[in-house]
């Protein structure tokens, strides 16, 4: 069996045209899976008979299942475990800010990077196909009876470590007879990946980029992202970032989550405030949130306040982010595999 959404619009057409149906049919499907989500091969009325029957006996058209749902009553913002079709679970969160929904989407099953601080670094099972990271936006949209305004893909896993289908996924998103979201609406996030962020700067689609810097010492780096900061330095990641933004016009921010005593000095907010200032970048900082397993612990209130006036003094743009779904354990580094 097939997975319908883990292919792309021109796939579709090849694989209506292999089986004797013209091209717009593709076309006509696509809208039935994207913007009507239609689940039903039998309901889609506009297909010839011949062709549900095709898409019945060879298909899946969901390739996420929802497991279960946790609601946020403070922020109505919620997280979804959900299942798929070998019965991996993951887990995806729709966040709630003023301009609408985030989907905020895992890339694989389990992550590699092995990130100290992080929960999803805690086990490693497969990549998720595009489908299977298209899908958790209808997933969210139906469960938050919204559709997502914007996506992220900030839920478990290292998007470009899996980089041909998350690229894929957000060519599907981005698809006009479909969801139809704008490149601009979209995030990666990485922990610095070098060589593919050069890749992405050349793919035509000027999504936002995030980079998970948390340390302006390569030292401190190694110590709480091994995997990524032993791959590769700060100089290099910066050359990266200098180039994603002026190939695709977006401003790279840098994500900062403070920690007590390990990375909240005066002195690395003077380094983070010239790091960024060399790339004309924005500070996304937060407070590290509490992860099972995991000893370290937020810089208190005051501190991490501190620490964003004295990055603003140097002139920085920064902000510090508002940490929903905590409650729910959907909050960042807090989701894992399902
Ligand atoms: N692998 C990608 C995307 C997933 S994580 C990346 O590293 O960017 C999304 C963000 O949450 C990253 O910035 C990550 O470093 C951060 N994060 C992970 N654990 C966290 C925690 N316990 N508290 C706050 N942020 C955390």
């Amino acid at each position: 069996m097939m997975n319908l959404k883990d292919l792309s619009l021109s796939e579709l057409e090849q694989w209506c045209a292999e089986r004797g149906h013209a091209r717009y049919r593709a076309r006509q499907l696509w809208r039935w899976l994207y913007q009507a989500q239609e689940r039903v091969p039998a309901r889609m009325t506009n297909l010839p008979e011949r062709l549900r029957q095709q898409l019945e006996d060879e298909t899946y058209v969901d390739a996420v299942w929802v497991d279960k749902v946790f609601t946020d009553r403070n922020t109505a913002s919620l997280k979804a475990v959900l299942r798929l079709c070998d019965g991996v679970g993951i887990e995806a969160a729709a966040l709630l800010y003023r301009f609408g929904y985030t989907a905020c989407l895992s890339s694989q099953a389990g992550c590699r990077m092995a990130c100290v601080f992080c929960a999803s670094g805690q086990s490693w099972e497969r990549n998720l196909s595009s489908g299977e990271i298209v899908d958790q936006v209808l997933r969210l949209a139906d469960v938050a009876e919204r559709p997502m305004s914007r996506v992220v893909l900030m839920g478990v896993g290292e998007p470009l470590d899996n980089y041909a289908q998350v690229v894929k996924a957000l060519r599907q998103l981005h698809q006009p007879q479909g969801v139809n979201m704008g490149y601009r609406h979209m995030t990666v996030s990485t922990c610095g990946l070098v060589p593919q962020m050069h890749w992405l700067a050349d793919e035509g689609m000027a999504v936002n980029l995030a980079i998970s810097l948390h340390a302006v010492d390569d030292e401190v780096r190694k110590a709480l992202l091994p995997v990524a900061a032993r791959r590769h330095s700060l100089v290099e990641i910066a050359e990266a970032a200098r180039n994603y933004s002026e190939r695709t016009g977006r401003q790279i921010t840098f994500e900062y989550a403070l920690i007590d005593r390990i990375n909240d000095s005066d002195e690395s907010a003077q380094r983070l405030a010239e790091y960024t200032r060399a790339v004309k970048g924005h500070v996304n900082l937060i407070g590290l949130n509490p992860v099972e397993g995991c000893e370290l612990m937020a810089t208190p209130r005051a501190g991490q306040v501190r620490f964003l006036q004295k990055l603003r003094r140097e002139g920085i743009s920064a902000t510090m982010r508002r940490s929903l779904g905590v409650s729910i354990n959907a909050a960042c580094g807090q989701l894992r595999r399902g």
